[in-house]
């Protein structure tokens, strides 16, 4: 391709590349972030290496001029190769990945700073009661007038008011100025002798500058993350740069305070909670490679660092890795490949593998390094089964006696106790005693979950929501509504009521939505201010609470239920993990989990420790389904408003389904949620071998077809949610 034109992906996934003229004076090679005409629009969009995306040749003539190039450094290489894969594996269009890597326009807006307002302290004239209710809100806090405003709960308007007035004034942010450098030597470790050991084939990893991934196993509380620190200080010490990867943003804040006593000061944080300022200032210091370490969200891995030098992803078996919307990719594999482009070593860390990875190092293909036991005098906490028939809770309630005297024992010794139960709000269902009338979300294919604390009855897939209703909407009966099942409200209603003294903490995403609130309710759990904690897997990950002893898993079967292949290996690392809150500093703690099914393999492995043996079961289960790791499953989503159109679409896919030896098709049937925010959904599982390349073949049959743009056709490759 001659010099003065440029290949570029434009950022609309309905489109393919297209080629335009550089204009003269203008300057782009492969990676330049420019704007390009589209009809009457522009667009931005990215220039690429022509060979690597064939299209239709376009005569010089008809070709239209760039109209800018951004003054941000290129996507690096890596990225660039990241992106066409994750498009390739992922089969999603190029540019909704690119989208996705140039994160919400950070690398456009390109000004070294940036105009954020913050309240002055002094209101010079009258106040509506708005105004000073967005005053109250804003706090001490600052950022663009739509942030603001967004925080505030009120319109642009009422910010500009304030801004007039006088109550609220500018402040110029300077995105270019420079982080702290993390040091390594500013509180080194003294390693056991175990932890040497692995940390030492680490930094030689880092050293040789080459793709290698590791699993870093280790059972919670023997010291992964301290291990970990001595890669990344090794990686500091050769002027490279470190990712982290968090599963939850939740895990940021104490991540943060962790690792400034380790290194002297915080990493850089990349997550959507970030304002727009901070977001332009990290970007601009990856982008130069003079953030040396970021902590981050699964979207922080296509961050163009220039020179990486070593990517953890830690807790690297937990499922919120895999991204369920836009494009459906599994974080943790797409690290891998994004270590591979950029030759460095990457470090899966998990108390608790997943198969599949597990899998990766029987192939010989991820090196495993172990840590055994808890660092120091900690020991694995006891596990107890508590069999719900033979000791049934009291009528009404959901913790059983032994539970109860175990806690009750906790907190006469002053320590700390965490119930779990992974169900937000009071009740997941509401019907009414009279007509058996229930609740149901009228977007999606799910019931109406009340949340008494707010009193409202909310949809946790679309976010519908409702004041919780008095009289019976179907049959108009008064005081006949009953809630149905526990979700940790009403837990923690049941602890007030048993321990009316007890400093009772609700730990969920409606509490802890912000890195400020995480921050609080550590400190107030290190400070003894929490004796009993309940909550959803947002508790039980990464925390470190040396007074916390016991913990109950209010129902362990929950997540058994339903047709999950997984259902069982995560249940086992789900309840793995909220043991490992439990006893992590000298005191040692006892973990209960209350069942229905004591006999079940996962819950005699959890009670008698033998992980191997779980996995040793669970691993020729799967053989034997030719389940993954052993054979692959890919699902075609179809949706639409119209049931008519999407069931139609997914009829016609159905009816050309190759038939060959190496897969299966099933379906299309109504998808696990059959309405999901107000689209009908059907579903067609492909089922192949481990070698069959199953994307290969779902390209050619899909390319083949056309359909309205009514429906929406997704692949989901590897699926997690069947
Ligand atoms: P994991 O990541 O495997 O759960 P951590 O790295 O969080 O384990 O370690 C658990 C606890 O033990 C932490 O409080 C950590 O600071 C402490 N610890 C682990 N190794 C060491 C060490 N070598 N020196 C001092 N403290 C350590
Ligand atoms: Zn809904």
């Amino acid at each position: 391709m001659p010099g003065n034109r440029a290949r570029v992906i434009v950022m609309n996934s309905a489109l393919g590349p297209l080629d335009y003229r550089v204009p003269q004076g203008m300057a782009v090679e492969p990676g330049s972030i420019v704007v390009a005409p589209l009809g009457p629009r522009q667009l931005a969009g990215v220039v690429w290496e022509a060979d690597r995306l064939p299209t239709e040749e376009v005569g010089d003539n008809r070709l239209r001029n760039l109209m800018g190039v951004a003054d941000a450094p290129p996507i690096p290489e890596a990225v660039r190769r990241l992106v066409e894969w994750t498009s390739d594996y992922y089969l999603a269009p190029l540019a909704g990945v690119l989208r996705m890597a140039l994160s919400s326009s950070a690398a456009f807006e390109n000004a070294p700073t940036i105009v954020e307002y913050r309240a002055t302290g002094q209101v010079p004239g009258r106040m509506t009661p708005q105004r000073e209710q967005a005053l109250e809100r804003i706090g001490d806090r600052q950022g663009l007038v739509r942030e603001l405003a967004t925080i505030a709960d009120v319109s642009d308007g009422v910010i500009r008011g304030l801004i007039k007035q006088g109550a609220i004034e500018s402040v110029v942010i300077d995105t270019d100025s420079p982080y702290p450098r993390p040091e390594p030597g500013f509180a080194p470790p003294h390693l056991n002798p175990a932890q040497a050991d692995v940390a030492g084939i680490l930094r030689q990893a880092v050293g040789s500058e080459s793709f290698q991934p590791f699993l870093l196993d280790g059972v919670t509380g023997s010291g992964k993350t301290e291990v970990y620190f001595e890669a990344i200080a090794a990686a500091i010490d050769a002027g490279r740069q470190s990712l982290v990867l968090l599963p939850e943003i939740a895990l940021t804040e104490p991540f943060l305070t962790r690792f400034a006593k380790r290194f002297g000061c915080e990493p850089v944080a990349w997550h959507s909670g970030l304002r727009t300022s901070q977001r332009r200032r990290a970007w601009r210091a990856i982008s130069r490679g003079e953030a040396l370490v970021t902590v981050g969200a699964r979207s922080a891995l296509f961050l163009p660092y220039p020179n990486l030098g070593v990517i953890v992803v830690d807790e690297a078996h937990e499922t919120s890795f895999k991204q369920e919307s836009e494009v459906h990719y599994h974080a943790r594999d797409v690290a891998v490949m994004r270590g591979k482009f950029q030759h460095c070593p990457v470090i899966l860390a998990s108390a608790t593998p997943a198969i599949e990875t597990r899998n990766q190092v029987e192939l010989g293909r991820y090196e495993e390094l172990k840590l055994p036991g808890r660092y120091g005098k900690a020991e694995l906490p006891e596990i107890e089964a508590i069999d719900l028939i033979a000791e049934p809770p009291a009528r009404g309630r959901w913790l059983s006696p032994r539970l109860v005297v175990a806690i009750d024992a906790a907190l006469e010794r002053k320590e700390q106790a965490l119930l779990f139960l992974n169900r937000r709000g009071y009740a997941p269902l509401t019907l009414c005693r009279t007509c058996g009338h229930r609740f149901q979300c009228p977007n999606c294919t799910a019931w109406m979950v009340e949340h008494r604390l707010i009193r409202r009855l909310t949809c946790h897939h679309c976010g519908h929501t409702l004041p919780t209703p008095e009289i019976c909407p179907e049959c108009e009966a008064e005081d006949s509504l009953v809630a149905c099942g526990p979700g940790v409200e009403r837990i923690a209603d049941e602890a007030k009521a048993l321990w009316p003294n007890a400093n009772i903490a609700i730990v969920t995403s409606d509490t802890l939505w912000s890195p400020a609130k995480a921050a609080e309710f550590v400190r107030r759990m290190e400070h003894g201010e929490i004796d009993i904690v309940v909550g959803t897997q947002l508790v039980t990950k990464g925390y470190h609470f040396p007074d916390l002893t016991v913990v109950g898993v209010v129902d362990a079967d929950l997540g058994l239920d339903g047709g999950d292949l997984r259902a069982a290996e995560r249940t086992f690392q789900q309840i793995m993990q909220v043991s490992g809150r439990a006893g992590r500093g000298e005191k040692p703690g006892t973990v209960f989990i209350q069942t229905h099914s004591p006999d079940a393999q996962v819950m005699q492995a959890l009670v008698s420790g033998d992980a191997e043996a779980f996995y040793a079961a669970e691993t020729e289960a799967r053989r034997d389904a030719g389940a993954p790791p052993f054979g692959r499953y890919a699902a075609i989503i179809v949706s639409s408003e119209e049931k008519q159109a999407a069931e139609d679409v997914a009829q016609r896919i159905g009816r050309t389904a190759p038939r060959l030896d190496e897969m299966t098709v099933y379906g299309p049937a109504p998808a696990p949620l059959a309405m999901l925010r107000g689209r009908h959904r059907y579903r067609l599982l492909v089922h192949a071998r481990r070698a069959f390349d199953v994307q290969d073949m779902i390209r050619e049959w899909l390319g083949a077809l056309e359909w309205s743009p009514k429906v929406r056709v997704i692949v989901d490759v590897d699926p997690y949610s069947f």
